[in-house]
């Protein structure tokens, strides 16, 4: 039977599931196994494409100035037309580009993944819980195995909490409220060693109103252009759309001319303006989907008595509202 992926979203401040989004939007898609999306794009390359294991230290100009030489930790230096760094929070490609790392959010994600051999009874849900300053989530990833996440804002005294898995365990039981027992059983059965816990960070908006993110013939894309919160679970849904956009800039820029070769300028000059186009497109979709995630993660983390009387009785369905139509969002073909 094909997986669909309705989602449930719910209050662990009160007893019930409240809102359902699969009432609102049947059939919705929000889940994506990372592994097999990173399979699925390498998988139509010509082989020795992809080069793994190489760490950039540093970027030089070559004295030319058409190409950008990559010095690799293992000494290794690749010549490039074009760089586009998808380098994550800690990108390299960014720093060269003049952009901050991005900012701590004040907030953490802990998460794991748990098999039960013999099934693990829950529907293909999503399902989503909000209690006092922590939001839950629980995803069936297939019908053995179960993913779920945590995001929750530390207190000067639970930053040490961190760093001892026995702990952070007994304080993310402590912190789900009124969960079903099921959902919270996901969490007692998880391994201490298979918690991942780290602080969330996010871009500033303003940086990418200020900044250029294209300088010549190098960019950023993903985690490295838009950090966001996870609260929309949009950042890897948006690195796929900067990938799309981004391949037809530059399949426009670097199509030949039918009748021969281009000069290394007249090339570069192409592919600048392929990247330009390409961060005009995204600038403002990035800073709307950094935006939107801070504020819906800030409302729903509440840990104020009126903003969660708010969420659960007023908000729940705009903020649901909100998350399906920005994920809602059409990048065109690749053709
Ligand atoms: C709790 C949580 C839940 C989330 N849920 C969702 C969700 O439901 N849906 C969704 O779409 N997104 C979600 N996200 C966001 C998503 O995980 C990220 O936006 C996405 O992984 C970004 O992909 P990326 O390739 O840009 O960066 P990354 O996944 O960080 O990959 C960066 C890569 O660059 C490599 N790298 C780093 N530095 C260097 C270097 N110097 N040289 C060479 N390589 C380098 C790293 O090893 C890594 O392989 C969630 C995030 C969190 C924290």
């Amino acid at each position: 039977m094909p997986w669909e992926s309705p989602i449930l979203s719910a209050s662990a401040t009160i007893a019930s599931p409240e809102t359902s989004l699969s009432r609102r939007f049947p059939g919705s898609q929000l889940r994506i196994c990372s592994l097999r999306v990173t399979e699925a794009l390498a998988v139509d390359l010509p082989k020795d494409t992809i080069k793994y294991s190489s760490k950039l230290v540093s970027i030089e100009e070559e004295a030319a100035g058409f190409l950008k030489l990559l010095h690799l930790a293992d000494g290794t230096i690749l010549k490039t037309k074009v760089l586009i760094g998808c380098d994550g929070v800690n990108s390299v490609v960014a720093k060269w580009l003049g952009l901050k790392k991005p900012s701590l959010s004040g907030r953490n994600a802990t998460r794991g993944i748990v098999t039960y051999n013999d099934g693990h009874g829950f529907d293909n849900k999503f399902m989503w819980f909000f209690s006092k300053g922590l939001r839950f989530g629980v995803m069936p990833c297939n019908s053995n195995t179960v993913y779920w996440f945590a995001t929750w804002c530390p207190s000067k005294q639970e930053e040490e909490i961190e760093e001892n898995p026995t702990k952070l365990k007994e304080h993310i039981l402590s912190k789900l409220g009124k969960v079903p027992d099921q959902a919270r059983a996901v969490v007692e059965d998880t391994q201490v060693d298979a918690f991942v816990s780290l602080p969330l960070r996010y871009r500033r908006p303003w940086e990418l109103v200020c900044n250029n993110f294209s300088r010549g013939n190098v960019s950023i894309a993903g985690d490295a252009l838009h950090s966001m919160t996870p609260d929309l679970g949009q950042g890897g849904c948006s690195a796929l759309e900067d990938g799309v956009i981004l391949a037809r800039c530059l399949a426009e820029a670097m199509s030949r001319n039918p009748n021969g070769e281009v000069e290394d300028k007249e090339e570069y000059k192409r592919i600048e303006k392929g990247l330009e186009k390409y961060a005009k497109e995204r600038r403002w979709r990035s800073i709307k989907l950094i935006i939107a995630s801070y504020v819906v993660g800030s409302i729903q983390e509440s840990k104020g008595k009126v903003m969660n009387y708010l969420r659960d009785n007023i908000l729940a369905d705009s903020l649901v509202g909100v998350l399906m139509k920005i994920s809602d969002f059409d990048c065109g073909t690749l053709g």
